[in-house]
């Protein structure tokens, strides 16, 4: 069995190392001779839009990726050959917030209250029917809080809409949430679907940090709701493969983000944390297989480490805590690693925790370029 995987980044790293363990061969396409998945698979070493890198995959079973943007020609021409899974129209949806934000509409899924914006005066508009504070998102490409811009007064529409370029977005109502969680699941090809547990998510400056999935007694009603949400997503798309769903929320209520057509940062921890990872049932699923457990082994959390602060013999000392190591370059604002810690108990973990917060970072000095890029306009 080979799966060609459109991406060579970290997420398809992770899920290359979990196809050897399983028996299925990882074969990547990507243009970068850095790209962290090439040590760990076969590398197709091309653009994802260039016919030639799609005939270097043709001979594999069945076509995945791991970013959000992956062209529709390749898509397309590989679904002539082979099953493309999740499926064509969960990629559309996911490379696209207009999109994404039509299939919440469709579904009855709450949302911030959101507009298309393709002009300045649209977006001018847009601010008074959404209100304010409010953010700029480039409908394509964004990742990581990239191409986004916070608004608060109408006056700043103009510098907003030209840090943009003008180009196709959408504006939505800033929420003032309790909490971030998302919501993981697998479906595989016979339509069976495990949720792993709920994750709360903590950001700086629009990059994720820290992810810790909540335990049982510490969901109160969103853990329903929140399966709810990605049930009907899953099955409205005919989804084959992890799902990831953000949400923000709000007096006890779910007010959906974006969805994650792919293995998604938040579900990292599931390698320690769950008795099947996020990446072994992305492969199960997409491979025809029957899924593994997603039970909670217990306290667990996962921190990413950005930038210039990764240090990552440091972590080694901490307990309980397992390293991931991209092969990227450090620059301000990257992901370059992860490190998850587990515990017995919730106190142990909170403890390590605490532990880790004492490392000699430089987390600042990392992340100033990102945060100034979340607070511009
Ligand atoms: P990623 O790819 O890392 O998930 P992204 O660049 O696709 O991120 P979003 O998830 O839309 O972007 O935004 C990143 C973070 O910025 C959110 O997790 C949240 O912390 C904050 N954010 C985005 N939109 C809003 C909003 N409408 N209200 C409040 N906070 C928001
Ligand atoms: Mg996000």
């Amino acid at each position: 069995m080979k799966v060609a995987i459109l991406g060579g980044g970290q997420l398809a790293r992770m899920l290359a190392i979990a196809a050897h363990r399983i028996g299925i061969e990882p074969w990547v396409v990507d243009p970068s001779p850095e790209a962290p998945a090439a040590p760990v698979a076969h590398h197709v070493r091309g653009a994802l839009d260039d016919p030639a890198s799609w005939e270097a995959i043709a001979h594999c079973d069945v076509a995945t990726a791991e970013i959000d943007h992956a062209p529709s020609s390749a898509l397309a021409w590989l679904a002539d050959r082979m099953p493309v899974r999740p499926g064509s129209r969960a990629f559309a949806v996911a490379g696209d917030r207009l999109a994404e934000k039509r299939l919440f509409d469709e579904l009855g899924i709450d949302t911030a209250p959101w507009s298309a914006v393709d002009s300045l005066d649209d977006l001018r508009s847009a601010l008074h029917r959404v209100g304010l504070p409010a953010v700029l998102k480039l409908r394509r490409e964004g990742y990581d809080g990239r191409g986004q811009r916070v608004i608060r007064r109408v006056e700043e529409a103009r510098t907003a809409w030209q840090s943009l370029e003008g180009r196709p977005s959408i504006v939505e109502r800033l929420i003032d949430f309790d909490r971030e969680v998302s919501v993981l699941a697998a479906r595989g090809v016979d339509g069976d679907v495990r949720f792993w547990s709920p994750v709360e998510n903590r950001h700086e400056a629009g990059i994720l940090r820290h992810s810790r999935p909540l335990g049982p007694g510490e969901t109160g009603s969103i853990e329903f709701a929140g399966r709810r949400v990605v049930g009907s997503i899953l099955d409205s798309l005919d989804y084959v493969g992890v799902l990831a769903v953000e949400f923000f929320e709000v007096g006890g209520r779910l007010i959906a983000n974006e969805l994650a057509s792919r293995v998604h940062n938040s579900g990292h921890w599931t390698e320690e944390g769950a008795e099947t990872s996020q990446f072994e049932n992305h492969l199960r699923a997409i491979a025809g297989r029957p899924l593994g457990s997603t039970r909670l082994l217990g306290p667990t959390a996962m921190v990413n480490l950005v930038g210039l602060d990764a240090a990552p013999e440091h972590w080694q000392a901490v307990p309980g805590a397992r390293l991931h190591w991209y092969g990227k370059r450090p620059a301000p604002g990257r992901k370059v690693g992860h490190v998850t810690l587990r515990a017995e108990t919730r106190l142990d973990l909170d403890a390590n925790l605490a532990h880790a917060a004492t490392l000699p970072v430089t987390s600042s000095e990392a992340f100033s370029d990102a945060a100034l890029r979340w607070q511009a306009s």
